[in-house]
């Protein structure tokens, strides 16, 4: 099957006033192992060196990208789709519209950790399905239609199921979402009240993604758009909103330094592949940016090849509470190692003592209240401050990537009422809360 890149046409699609649609930048997709190049096919692997496929882009139909135009469009992902493969007529879109979520200034946090430039935390719990997740299902999900698919499915350690069972809820679309039967409670919950399939699988992540990975080979799935596998290169270009918002949301600037978690490394490799889109196409300036990336002890097989100087990853088998984050042989590990170590940034990881720590800073100096993923990242920000290696005299952006809510087991046991009294004034004096 393949998409077809739509004339840039005028005319109303849904009722209402006359919409203009963009023109696909998208020309086809590229192998980025062995340069190999195909049209916008359902692929992800080159047919070539079996090599990961991305979504290659017209640079003249890029640069032709203006400020005014994303400003002019709505308040969510789809401001951006003049620079995305898929979603540019509004009538295409399966979607949860998520993103513009708040940048929200992390003064206090960055007085505690000595910083003199601003920190920032890039909030994505704020997405519809409370994860940044929204943010690829909704490209993903807009692929598959367009790829005439009947229904959609992954593979995910909990977020991308919610946001999968959501977006097919939403849009009429069965979906078939498969999770580690070891699953938060909450993201079990999260992603059966949609009422749609959810396979608990006894295994890793890692074992259900092979799982799928055969499925989709059977009979019964051939109509069946794999939200991470035949449809990623699509999927994967959605976290390519979040480094986009951040510089727009700074009035069009790339922070100097940023700090992301990783569990394939997709997320960081968009980050940063955004940025420099933005600059190829004029949109904000040429400044320096270095990308940091976050992994918990019980699962850093990019850290590990970072401290090596490895090029290669080598899969561990995940453990810990940072679960989200629980890929042992992450797809994108050495394109993420690439970005890291181009622009001068490192990775660290954090145990899962550190993790929890990490959520109650967060919250206590922002009002933020982090899944654990977010916990990972808070953790290691203070861990390269620390170090040495994050510098607090550059501005620096930190991505929360989930809420919460999602993750509330670890807190449970250390976070608590401060007081406990009867209904009285003097149960209160008691307590000491009045004299
Ligand atoms: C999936 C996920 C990530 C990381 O995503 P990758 O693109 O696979 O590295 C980070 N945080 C949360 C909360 C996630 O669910
Ligand atoms: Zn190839």
């Amino acid at each position: 099957m393949t998409l077809t890149a739509p004339e840039a046409t005028t005319g109303p699609t849904t009722p209402g006033p006359a919409t203009t649609v963009a023109a696909n930048p998208a020309r086809g997709l590229v192998c980025r192992n062995c340069g190999a190049t195909f049209g916008l096919i359902a692929e992800h692997a080159c047919a070539e060196c079996f090599g990961p496929l991305e979504v290659d882009y017209d640079p003249e139909l890029m640069r032709a990208v203006t400020r005014e135009q994303i400003e002019a469009g709505p308040h969510n992902i789809w401001r951006y789709a003049p620079l995305l493969p898929t979603g540019q007529d509004p009538a295409d879109r399966v979607s949860l519209d998520p993103g513009m979520t708040p940048l929200v200034r992390a003064q206090r946090l960055g007085d505690e950790l000595g910083f003199t430039a601003p920190l920032w935390v890039k909030d994505d719990s704020a997405n519809p399905t409370h994860s940044f997740k929204d943010r690829v299902v909704s490209l993903a999900a807009t692929a598959a239609k367009g790829f005439g698919y009947a229904k959609i499915a992954c593979a995910s350690t909990g977020n991308l199921a919610n946001s999968v069972a959501a977006h097919a809820a939403r849009n009429g679309l069965p979906s078939f979402v498969f999770v580690p039967s070891d699953l938060e409670p909450g993201k079990i919950v999260q992603s059966a009240v949609y009422g749609q399939a959810l396979v608990a699988v006894d295994g890793s992540y890692d074992d259900v993604n092979r799982l799928t990975s055969e499925l989709a080979e059977t009979d019964e799935f051939e109509d069946c758009a794999f939200v991470n596998q035949n449809v990623r290169p699509y999927y994967a270009e959605g976290s390519k909103t979040v480094g986009y918002e951040i510089a727009e949301q700074l009035g069009w600037r790339i922070p100097a330094q940023v700090v992301i978690p990783m569990a394939s490394g997709s997320l960081l490799t968009k980050v940063d592949k955004a940025w420099k889109e933005l600059v190829a196409a004029g949109i904000v300036e040429d400044t320096p940016w270095k990308v940091f990336g976050a992994q918990s002890a019980g699962c850093d097989p990019i850290a590990t090849a970072f401290d090596n100087g490895w090029d290669v990853v080598k899969p561990v088998k995940p453990t810990g509470i940072a679960k989200s984050l629980n890929i042992g042989n992450p797809a994108d590990g050495p394109y993420a190692l690439d970005a890291i170590r181009r622009t001068g940034g490192s990775v660290g990881r954090v145990g899962d003592d550190e993790i929890v720590a990490g959520i109650r800073d967060l919250a206590r100096t922002t009002g933020v209240f982090a899944e654990t993923a977010g916990g990972v990242t808070t953790a290691v920000l203070r861990q390269l401050v620390e170090k040495g290696l994050l510098d607090p005299a550059q501005e620096t952006v930190v991505l929360n990537t989930g809420e919460g809510l999602k993750t509330l087991d670890p807190l449970a046991p250390v976070v608590g009422p401060t007081h406990h009294v009867q209904p009285s004034l003097r149960s209160l004096r008691e307590a000491g809360l009045i004299a």
